[in-house]
């Protein structure tokens, strides 16, 4: 059996401080003929990164609006997750084949989680490549849910065909797709059931975003040795060759040369699900050498939810330098706590980042420096760049603007 995953309850009434009026009455409406209804999340992952991010709010939310909603996360092997992740890299562009031999190792999990799936669900969404698989390998998979619908997260730009050829007759079982963006389907992908699109959200009140104090974020920043006097850049996000630590190390040794104080926060968590960041982390750490202002810190250092909100507080400016980007929750998460960000030019973070308007999108390291150096000196810029920012996630991307994208669709499966 899969094992639910446990989650603290929330009340959407909570939210009520953050969103227009009418907004928390118009989401219980819509979730008027969901009462009851069984809804299934299944990922690959509880621990790190974004989905599970938002599962851990978006789970008690839709408990909070009478739905009876669940969370599981499949079982995997190294093997397995070796294969997913050349799955989402070849998803995202790298041209990597795939092998029978990797065929034969994602089937076998697929068909090993659908013997442990047990049902009774109206709305079952998969999450990801890793367990897109599911349905096909369920004896009758409409007994299992009577919905299926596949979230891809991932920025399906320069997607791998041989990949999507592979993966098409899986994805077929599905009565919907949720993407993040209109354009990674639009135009190239014309072979799957109703597609909608849904940025992912923030939660306001998680750990991670809540308000801190000064005293709590300066505490924080001195327990990591960090000089809360000194000015600091942030990127947070896990070791890959996507999110690009490395260039964000070159932009921060460039724009030291006209800020010698500047420190470089580059905090991770290391993924089970993730093989390949272990191996990246100490390419990154080589890469950093012995530079006593950059401080590479993960979840290894004891560092959560509570320290990641320090430091994206604390920060003068925070980077996300992705070359490729599903959405980008940090981004999300930093212009929340109105700061300027600056951004790689990709994915979901161009739909986040206002370019002049609330932070810079950038194409390369050399424009990365410089935009860091212009917001350093332009204190105005900065302040101005953080109210825009925040109020643009709170419009777009916090928890209870996904969740109505969500109820939309389970009203429209119900009536087809
Ligand atoms: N994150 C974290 N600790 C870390 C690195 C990342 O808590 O050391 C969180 C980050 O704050 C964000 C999520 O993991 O909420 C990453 O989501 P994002 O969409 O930015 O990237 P993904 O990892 O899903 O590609």
């Amino acid at each position: 059996m899969l094992v639910s995953v446990p989650t603290s309850a929330k009340s959407l009434s909570e939210y009520e401080f953050f969103v227009d009026p009418g907004d928390i009455d118009d989401l219980h409406k819509l979730a008027d003929k969901l009462h009851g209804k069984k809804v299934l999340h299944i990922n690959a992952t509880a621990v790190v990164g974004g989905v599970s991010e938002m599962l851990y709010t978006n789970v008690p939310l839709m408990q909070s609006a009478g739905i009876d909603a669940d969370w599981k996360v499949i079982h995997g092997s190294d093997d397995f997750y070796n294969v997913t992740k050349i799955m989402h890299n070849s998803l995202q562009g790298m041209d990597i084949p795939l092998t029978n031999q990797m065929k034969s190792i994602y089937e076998y999990y697929q068909k090993m989680n659908a013997d442990m799936m047990e049902g009774g669900y109206d709305f079952v969404i998969v999450h990801d490549p890793q367990p897109a698989g599911l349905p096909t390998f369920l004896k009758d998979h409409r007994k299992i849910g009577k919905h299926w619908i596949w979230r891809c997260h991932l920025d399906l730009t320069n997607l791998n065909r041989s990949l999507w050829a592979y993966l098409i007759p899986f994805l077929s079982e599905y009565d919907a797709n949720i993407f993040t963006m209109a354009h990674y389907v639009d135009g190239h992908i014309d072979d799957l059931p109703p597609c909608y699109v849904i940025p992912p959200s923030i939660d306001p009140l998680s750990p991670k975003n809540m308000p801190l104090d000064d005293a709590s974020v300066y505490r924080t920043l001195k327990k990591y040795k960090i000089d809360p006097d000194k000015p600091i850049i942030t990127q947070v996000s896990r070791f890959d060759p996507w999110k690009d630590p490395l260039g964000v190390i070159d932009a921060y040794r460039l724009a030291k040369k006209e800020i010698p104080d500047l420190q470089l926060i580059l905090a991770a968590s290391m993924a089970t699900d993730d093989p390949e960041s272990w191996h990246y982390y100490e390419k990154t750490a080589r890469h950093a050498g012995e530079d006593s202002d950059i401080f590479l810190l993960s979840n290894l250092q004891g560092v959560g939810n509570l320290e990641i909100n320090a430091f994206q507080r604390g920060s003068d400016i925070v980077v996300q330098k992705s070359i490729q980007e599903g959405f980008g929750l940090t981004v999300a998460e930093a212009l929340w706590k109105e700061k300027p960000v600056i951004g790689g030019n990709v994915g979901g973070i161009t739909i986040q980042i206002d370019d002049g308007v609330n932070g810079y999108l950038v194409d390369s390291v050399e424009d990365c420096a410089k935009r860091i150096i212009d917001i350093y000196k332009d204190g105005d810029r900065a302040t101005k760049f953080g109210i825009e920012g925040k109020e643009k996630v709170r419009q777009r991307f916090l928890s209870t603007v996904e969740l109505k994208s969500y109820f939309q669709i389970f009203n429209d499966l119900l009536e087809d």
